[in-house]
């Protein structure tokens, strides 16, 4: 812990030498200054342009590349529907039009719809099955039972 207390440079006797410039609030600024100047990064009267590109570098870079808002709802009625918005979007974060961070939010939550989509669908399947037997007492489970204990029996 002290170790990392002496490897901060506004702890040291560094920070004497503070920037010259002010704060919005017209506070001094307490910044660092860049090497060979008295001014920081951010209050150099000569680093204007450099500032700007640094802005705007970090602005695109924080941009999130998504879909327009007017693209169309994906379809999405059963998991055939499911697996091809997953398929399409990993090929839109592959070719850079979707951020990635979108993918692994449209790729959990089409997870977690695939998940209940099949769910939904072997319930409905035992449904069926279930009412198929009551219609037929000869496949029903007694009848199954008695079946196998003569076979056991012989
Ligand atoms: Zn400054």
């Amino acid at each position: 812990m002290s170790d990392r207390k002496r490897a901060i440079p506004y702890v040291t006797a560094a920070s004497a030498q503070s920037c010259h410039g002010s704060k919005g609030d017209g506070t001094k600024c307490r910044a660092r200054p860049v090497a060979g100047s008295s001014y920081c990064f951010f209050h150099h009267p000569g680093k204007e342009a450099e500032r700007r590109a640094a802005q705007q570098a970090g602005g695109q870079k924080n941009k999130m590349v998504v879909l327009p808002s007017s693209a169309p709802d994906a379809k999405l009625q059963n998991a055939d529907d499911a697996v091809k918005l997953l398929a399409e979007t990993i090929n839109q974060v592959r070719r850079g039009e979707i951020d990635p961070k979108v993918a692994n939010a449209v790729g959990y939550l089409g997870g977690l719809l695939l998940k209940a989509m099949l769910a939904t669908e072997t319930e409905s399947r035992i449904a069926t099955l279930e009412a198929i037997v009551k219609r037929h007492p000869a496949m029903s489970e007694s009848h199954f039972e008695e079946d196998q204990e003569r076979f056991v029996s012989g």
